[in-house]
């Protein structure tokens, strides 16, 4: 080392210094900035995989959050594909998110799975009609008969109004010459299998995919095919199970009987349902999770269920990292009160600013087998880069609720298209189910029922994979700043000062009239 890093080392200070100097003032993203440090890494060359269990290895350390206007299964298959985990909510009934979890799993990419079909003695002008209602971007369908039998294809070339009155048989494509692979041919990869099938069969624009007896089990389209090999994210390894499958977590929600004590019972046997669904990582939720009951729930899952991978939270506390880890988490979520739609600081006046909070945690989790998830909060790409040089992992709601796979309807205001975000403790959400999360029953009408959380709005946005595309290229930019490969070594050599209020000013764009406000 020589005088001048010397120097630069009595300033930019490694955690531990820079924490301990602070003593009691809690700090977040914006308080503090990262130093620039000697580098030979570019960007590109830069790795995220992340460890989220002894079972499960991440490609981005980036899940998506558990919350009813953020992680369905369209959600979990987006973060999965970009190498990320998605973890489905609990304010459905278990049946239903068992099958969220079973779609996520049985999700092959590039398959259309339910393609609309088509019988054969339907006229091609009530087809035409469909189609004008629907507006649809494809107008080319599977034949198929009640028992969902392939019978041909009808192409887009036939669906015109002239055609009217003919009938679906009479101008399809006949079976005998339809393209088709068998569901058990698709092997490990199936997309790049049907990109195989299209490159050796140029005249061919669909393939339909069916099983041992006719029957149709999905639909790969040359278009969609190329699109996705075509996507900025091709580079990203989706994150998969040793069968190829991608992987899925879910929230569970703690059952009690009526006399306070755990549902084992329930609990158990909902666990089981969403194991034998394919289910990687279930994860146990709620505002405050260093207490009796979660500590009960958490070593009665991890008896019972040795390799299911358990993310547990939320804790702020040193002492919380330990108690969750003793008690079998994998991971342990801190966060309380970063939230965007969060209001617990407010209202119950708890909560730690969030660096601040992932320091401690990390202090704690040192002697214990067990990951950090820095859970809210994290509004840009720097926050990513100063989360993670103390944690191992993000969990992301606002940044996400703003994409087309994030469930619930999109709605029009003054021509801009909108969608839900809300707090699970908000009170909507918590009469949807969330309720116990937060340490209340809303079906009590002797006590009055505090939200912690609000409703609110995002514009809708770009979809999962460009949002984690833009994300990831700022984090890796931030590695690139900082000299360091891999996640480890970004905590190793991070170094931080303090931002002053002017300094944060300084750190936006400023003076001038911004046209273009996307940023990461
Ligand atoms: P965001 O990424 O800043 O929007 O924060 C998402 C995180 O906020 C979630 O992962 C939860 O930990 C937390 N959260 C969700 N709902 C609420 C709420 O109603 N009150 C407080 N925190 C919440």
């Amino acid at each position: 080392m020589n005088a001048g890093n010397h120097f630069d080392h009595q300033f930019y200070l490694a955690a531990d210094p820079f924490f301990r100097s602070m003593g009691s003032h809690a700090l977040t993203y914006d308080d503090v900035s990262l130093a620039t440090e000697y580098s030979e890494v570019l960007p590109k060359e830069t790795h995220l995989e992340m460890q989220l269990s002894d079972q499960i290895r991440l490609s981005i350390p980036i899940i998506s959050a558990d919350m009813d206007t953020v992680t369905e299964a369209s959600m979990a298959i987006a973060m999965a594909l970009a190498g990320g985990l998605g973890l489905i909510h609990y304010n459905l009934p278990p049946q239903e998110q068992i099958r969220q979890v079973s779609r996520v799993k049985h999700f092959v990419h590039g398959l259309i799975q339910d393609p609309v079909t088509v019988r054969p003695d339907q006229t091609i002008g009530e087809i035409y009609s469909f189609l004008q209602e629907k507006r649809y971007s494809f107008n080319s369908f599977p034949v198929v008969n009640q028992q969902n039998e392939l019978l041909g294809l009808l192409s887009g070339n036939a669906v015109k109004m002239r055609y009217a009155s003919k009938l679906v048989h009479e101008v399809m494509i006949p079976r005998e010459a339809v393209a088709t692979i068998l569901l058990s041919e698709l092997g490990k990869n199936p997309i790049q299998k049907a990109q195989e099938y299209f490159e050796n069969n140029w005249q061919t624009s669909k393939l339909a995919v069916i099983d041992n007896h006719n029957h149709l089990k999905g639909l790969f389209t040359r278009k969609d095919t190329e699109a996705i090999l075509e996507e900025a994210h091709a580079e990203l390894k989706p994150c998969r199970d040793k069968d190829f499958r991608l992987v899925c977590g879910a929230a569970l929600s703690i059952p009690r009987k009526s006399h306070g004590a755990l549902d084992t019972d329930t609990l158990g046997a909902h666990v089981e349902a969403l194991l034998h669904a394919g289910l990687d990582v279930a994860a146990l939720s709620s505002a405050h999770a260093h207490t009796k009951s979660m500590g009960e729930a958490l070593r009665f899952l991890k008896k019972q269920f040795p390799s299911l991978t358990l993310i547990a939270g939320n804790v702020t506390s040193g002492e919380g990292v330990e108690y969750l880890a003793d008690a079998g988490a994998d991971a342990i979520k801190i966060g309380q009160g970063p939230g965007s739609i969060c209001t617990t600081r407010i209202v119950a006046g708890v909560g730690i600013p969030q660096l601040t909070a992932l320091y401690i945690a990390t202090q704690a989790a040192k002697n214990k087998n067990v990951r950090i998830l820095a859970d809210g909060g994290i509004s840009k790409s720097g926050d990513i880069v100063k989360a993670l040089t103390l944690a191992d992992g993000v969990i992301c709601g606002g940044l996400l609720a703003s994409s087309p796979e994030a469930p619930g309807q999109i709605f029009e205001i003054d021509g801009k298209r909108y969608k839900q975000y809300r707090g699970m403790g908000s009170l909507e959400a918590m009469k949807a189910g969330s309720a116990a999360r937060y340490g209340h029953d809303v079906n009590d009408r002797s006590r009055k029922t505090t939200a912690e959380g609000i409703e609110a709005l995002k514009e809708v946005n770009e979809p999962v994979s460009q949002v984690l595309s833009r994300l990831i290229g700022g984090v890796q930019s931030g590695m690139g700043y900082i000299g360091a490969h891999n996640l480890q070594e970004l905590k190793t050599k991070a170094r931080y000062v303090r931002v002053s209020p002017a300094g944060l000013k300084e750190s936006n764009p400023h003076d001038v009239i911004e046209i273009n406000t996307k940023r990461s």
